[in-house]
């Protein structure tokens, strides 16, 4: 072995390599001559792609104390071939900075596994199958509930009926989340529970979609969603950290380094706190706290930055509007297929005096919006809080404000984004899923202003990259490659999909790493592979940075490395 991979040079097929874990190339250095440079860890015979501008490539990196302390070639690491350094030959694989996912729900991510999964599944049918299996092992009484379902590719190409889940389930509540978290359906024992019937008014912020006689169809979109969500009965705090635990774990796995939570309740942070103080934290997370009663308070309570970056909160998560998929995107004119332009689900008078009190406390803000009003309204409340708090009454005065998946943008609000420092929060996976409806939805003149990546950023808006896992998978080669083909996975896109809007890889990998580093004022730290900054590495089996878009799901994530540490080995 150590002749293999020790100091002197590597004579090694690439076959054997591929057949090695990545886990056997670490080897402890011996030599220790007077030019020795102590190190904790040594990458080296690999290509390296650091994000930074300035040494865009390189072929080594040395990391001491979870930092790094070297980058360059071969020849110039020889001298840290030494001491206790473990040796990392990565002849063969390809280092990336450490991958960020930019929006994530990380204990969804969990109970996608715990609960029942509908992710994946190909026709109403097959789903309608799988909900009845599963809810013939639940109790009479008890609750089916699903997530993850989504028509878009069904060859039924419709929602299902409330009569198709009657059949089976006449004696349990059946609620089902649609994948992006915008809708359910539900079954009519669920209805009863919920006292939804032909009477029953839309709340605000959400819809109670009835059939043509005016009675429920049994979906619920938006707000009207919670009539039935609050009646299922509550999660135990062990339930939920394990359901962070096994996020955590997928994570990894998949090659994050860092997730940022866009919305979740302060219990979660404090639980993820509990499981860091148990040293069972081995990925970076920022979470940013989900609007509701007192959230300022509880925001102010918790604003906590983590000196060793790895759980961090500091923003507050509102919700402007909804989405495309269940026509509750808010849009400033009629969506084509429906007599709807969708709604806003947050009103100005309960909204800007949250933005106000953030931008005098230093607290982060998110907005979830996607339809061209939402982006536009979002736009006109930041830039009227902005006029508002002048930058000397500010606790941070470059906010960096953000706004999540930023989908549906006129083009002078693409201006706006630029002119007021917005961060386009995007997720690549969304795109190529909607482009098989987004037309359908919207018309062909306005697809021109949905998803444009490539203009926000010749517009020099930081666009940061995100999977928005569990609605979609929260798999790295997903986005990236959605990112540069701006096709589905079978390479497919529909008419007039600009595919112009899609990014070069060097934009795709600083989507995930160095601009979202950015978006949570850790650009200082990490986000690129420099001296000085957190060793954080994703290490693939294929050079993602030149192969054909259609060979990146082909690539494999080898090794996950947060701050020097590996979490992660296949
Ligand atoms: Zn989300």
């Amino acid at each position: 072995m150590e002749q293999s991979f020790g100091l002197k040079k590597i004579m090694i097929s690439k076959k054997l390599i591929t057949t090695l874990s990545v886990a056997s190339f670490i080897l402890i250095g011996c030599d220790t001559s007077s030019s020795c440079i102590e190190s904790d860890s040594l990458i080296y015979n690999t290509t390296i792609y650091t994000a930074n501008d300035t040494l865009p490539q390189a072929q080594a990196v040395a990391v001491k104390d979870g930092n790094i302390i070297f980058v360059g070639n071969d020849k110039e690491a020889e001298v840290y071939k030494c001491g206790n350094a473990k040796l990392f030959n990565m002849e063969g694989l390809f280092v990336y900075p450490g991958f960020i996912d930019a929006h994530v729900h990380i204990k969804g991510i969990g109970y996608r596994d715990l609960n029942l999964n509908l992710q994946g599944i190909n026709s109403l049918k097959e789903m309608l199958t799988t909900v009845e299996i599963y809810s013939n092992s639940v109790e009479p009484g008890g609750w089916v509930v699903g997530r993850g379902w989504i028509e878009k590719n069904w060859p039924e190409a419709r929602f299902p009926t409330i009569e198709e889940l009657d059949r089976f389930s006449p004696d349990k509540p059946v609620v089902l989340e649609r994948a992006d978290g915008h809708a359910v359906i539900v079954n009519s024992y669920a209805l009863n529970l919920a006292g939804i019937n032909s009477k029953t008014q839309d709340p605000l912020g959400g819809a109670v979609i009835k059939d043509k006689s005016g009675n429920p169809t049994g979906l619920l979109v938006d707000k009207a969603s919670l009539m039935v969500e609050k009646l299922i009965p509550k999660k135990s705090k062990a339930q939920d950290k394990r359901a962070l635990k096994i996020a955590i774990a997928n994570s990894i796995e998949y090659g994050w380094t860092q997730l940022q939570d866009a919305g979740s309740p302060y219990s979660d942070f404090e639980l993820l706190k509990e499981i860091k103080s148990e040293g069972d934290l081995n990925i970076r997370v920022q979470l940013y706290i989900s609007d509701g009663p007192n959230v300022l308070k509880k925001m102010v309570k918790g604003f906590e930055i983590d000196p060793e970056y790895f759980l961090s909160t500091r923003g507050i998560k509102l919700y402007a509007d909804g989405a495309i998929g269940s026509r509750g995107a808010a849009f400033l004119s009629s969506y084509k297929d429906f007599d709807t332009s969708g709604f806003l689900i947050f009103e100005k008078n309960k909204t800007m005096p949250k933005l106000i009190e953030a931008l005098k406390k230093g607290i982060q803000i998110q907005t979830h919006a996607i339809g061209d009003k939402a982006n536009k309204v979002t736009l006109d409340w930041y830039q009227e809080a902005f006029d508002t708090v002048e930058e000397k009454d500010r606790l941070i005065k470059d906010p960096r404000w953000r706004i999540e998946h930023a989908q549906n943008i006129l083009p002078k609000d693409q201006q706006r984004y630029r002119e007021l420092e917005v961060i386009a929060s995007m997720q690549p996976s969304h795109a190529i899923g909607d482009l098989h409806f987004a037309e359908k939805r919207l018309g062909l003149s306005r697809l021109k202003n949905a998803y444009v990546w490539r203009s926000l950023l010749d517009l020099d808006v930081k666009v940061v990259g995100g999977s928005d896992a569990p609605v979609e998978i929260g798999d790295p080669r997903i986005e990236f490659k959605a990112a540069v083909s701006r096709t589905d996975l079978d390479g497919f896109h529909g008419e007039g999909w600009h595919l112009e809007e899609s990014v070069t890889r060097d934009e795709a990998l600083k989507m995930f790493t160095k601009w979202p580093s950015y978006a949570v004022f850790e650009e200082d730290v990490k986000g690129t592979i420099e001296v000085g900054k957190l060793a954080d590495f994703t290490i693939f089996s294929k050079d993602l940075m030149t192969i054909p878009a259609e060979e990146i799901m082909s690539s494999k994530n080898m090794m996950t490395i947060v701050s020097g540490e590996v979490v992660y080995s296949r």
